[in-house]
């Protein structure tokens, strides 16, 4: 079929095919809006300016961390972490922590929070329950000016709940044991040569479970061992979390990382890391060997149920039941008592990666660029599995996948009822076999929390913070060549609210998009007259506007 010339379009005298081929409005304003950085899928909200009563409806982006939901967005996303992964990984100062001292009046409602405890706990035994009310709520509002004055930290609970249980911590006998230093108060490397401050960049990853072709597909399906790749996959967070405890207590400082969880083509997880200052690769190695987790959960290998045929939720017990006989299931807390071994164990293959990197080196910047590379994608996606991948990587997909969703991914997991074991706080609109968490969905690989771990000391920034840097240095800019923002600094203080789709006043998808687009290109405007009036030339090709404005 012939594409129309545009400049001679004649909607009238074109067939059905060729006016059908035409763009719309909406994937023209949304193809822009990609174009310039522009949040595509922008939330409408109400903008209320309190001091002049003006009332506006402005797109507010949607802060998506995935490409293929907003390119925009994603990529600002990820440019955030790129800067707080290369603030945190050469510091040549130790990050302060220092808390503020407690005031008086921090004192003095917490010690009236323990007299209101005190007469809780005396209230409660002798079965005074209104009193024990009225403390409640009061204890609820001491706790809320408490928060508000800045006091982090647990504060106790009223009714303390029941100790756990005690199991041995015994260490496995095929772990080797590792040297413990005094952990001392630092974060910072070492120095070499007076001015040398190397870090380094790491990667770990899983053990083998069958040999893999060149997409990452097992080469023979029926032997690859899914299960335990969908365990360790499932379990991998909890093992970085040991790594970190390990390795901060053999080599004696604080330890500071900042690290993202990537899959492998063959589907599992592996870790890259950026750690600030330098472990001999020796240790690492030992560290890396001798870490493991032990899943303390009740045997999970045959599932007793299948299809229609499983548990029941019996109402007047509110326990789930078998479906035969009616006998209600065991509880987590039942199953769990007198576990004799865990139901798994996750260690680290035996491929461990470090590379010594010096700050301010094009090196460096790579491999911030390499830690952050996939960040915008799903783990699915960053395994390769798109529309070009092979029938056997889609298919050694499958398999896993459906091992994940025969995989308990918590203690509260709805998987357990296919196990005979009700899950903990199992409830009616449970429904066996299916849980909505997200290390069961394929697209996640068995990932549910998150991608991206930073230790607290990094940059001793939160990412709001590094965003607020971000605007600032702009805001200075701007200040520093005497450029007035379009929109004054007189205007707000503004109130938002949120807006339904069938008010009358949001303006269609299309208009949101141009409104943000030109938003945008008058941030541009103005950015560039700055940075021409500050050194003379215009800004490089993406800046801290792009991640401002968009
Ligand atoms: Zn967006
Ligand atoms: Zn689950």
């Amino acid at each position: 079929m012939d594409t129309p010339d545009p400049s001679t379009l004649d909607a009238a005298r074109m067939t059905r095919a060729q006016r059908a081929a035409l763009p719309l409005s909406a994937e023209v304003a949304q193809a822009l809006a990609e174009q310039h950085g522009v949040c595509i899928r922008p939330l409408a909200m109400r903008r209320i300016d309190t001091t002049t009563g003006r009332v506006e409806v402005v797109p507010v982006p949607c802060g998506s961390t995935r490409q293929d939901h907003c390119p925009s967005c994603a990529e600002k996303a990820r440019r955030l972490r790129m800067a707080q992964c290369r603030e945190g990984w050469h510091l040549d100062t130790e990050p302060t922590t220092g808390r503020t001292k407690p005031t008086e009046e921090h004192k003095e409602l917490i010690a009236a929070r323990a007299d209101l405890l005190a007469a809780y706990t005396e209230c409660k035994t002798h079965g005074d329950d209104l009193t024990c009310e009225q403390i409640t709520e009061s204890i609820a509002d001491l706790d809320k000016e408490l928060r508000a004055l800045g006091v982090r930290g647990r504060l106790t609970p009223l009714d303390t709940p029941p100790k756990p249980l005690k199991r041995s911590t015994r260490r496995r006998h095929d772990a080797p044991d590792l040297p413990r230093r005094p952990i001392e108060r630092r974060t910072l490397g070492q120095v070499f040569a007076g001015r040398y401050r190397p870090s380094t960049f790491l990667t770990l990853t899983l053990e083998s479970y069958g040999r893999v072709d060149a997409h990452g597909a097992a080469l023979d399906p029926d032997h690859y061992d899914y299960r335990q790749a969908a365990r360790d996959a499932i379990h991998f967070p909890a093992l970085l979390d040991r790594f970190w405890q390990n390795t901060r207590r053999c080599v004696g400082w604080d330890v500071q990382y900042f690290g993202t969880i990537e899959p492998q083509q063959r589907g599992a997880p592996h870790f890259h890391a950026a750690l600030r200052g330098t472990i001999p690769r020796a240790e690492l190695r030992a560290i890396t060997a001798a870490t493991y987790h032990q899943v303390w959960w009740p045997a999970h290998d045959q599932p007793i149920y299948h299809g229609d045929h499983v548990p029941v939720w019996n109402t007047r017990a509110k326990t789930f039941t078998d479906p035969d006989t009616g006998a209600p299931l065991p509880t987590w807390e039942q199953a769990c008592q007198e576990l004799t071994e865990p139901a798994h164990v996750v260690r680290f293959g035996t491929q461990v990666h470090v590379k010594g990197i010096l700050g301010g080196t094009e090196e460096a910047g790579r491999h911030v660029g390499y830690l952050t590379k996939y960040l915008a994608k799903s783990m699915g996606q960053a395994a390769g599995l798109n529309e070009h991948a092979t029938d056997a990587h889609r298919d050694h997909a499958r398999r896993l996948h459906a091992e994940l969703q025969v995989t308990p991914c918590s203690p509260r997991c709805a998987v357990w009822l296919l196990y005979g074991i009700q899950p903990k706080g199992a409830r009616y609109s449970m429904t066996p076999g299916r849980c909505k968490g997200k290390a069961h969905q394929s697209e996640h690989l068995g990932i549910a929390g998150r991608r991206v771990l930073v230790s607290r000391k990094w940059s001793n920034k939160s990412l709001d913070d590094h965003r607020a840097d971000r605007a600032e240095f702009v805001r200075q800019l701007l200040d520093a060549t005497g450029i007035q923002p379009s929109h004054g600094v007189q205007d707000g203080p503004y109130r938002w609210e949120r807006t339904a789709p069938t008010d009358p006043d949001i303006p269609p998808r299309p208009v949101l998009l141009l409104h943000a687009l030109a938003e945008r290109q008058r941030w541009k405007a103005e950015y560039t007259a700055a940075q021409l009036a500050a050194n003379g030339a215009p800004p490089g090709d993406r800046s801290a506007i792009d991640d401002q404005a968009a």
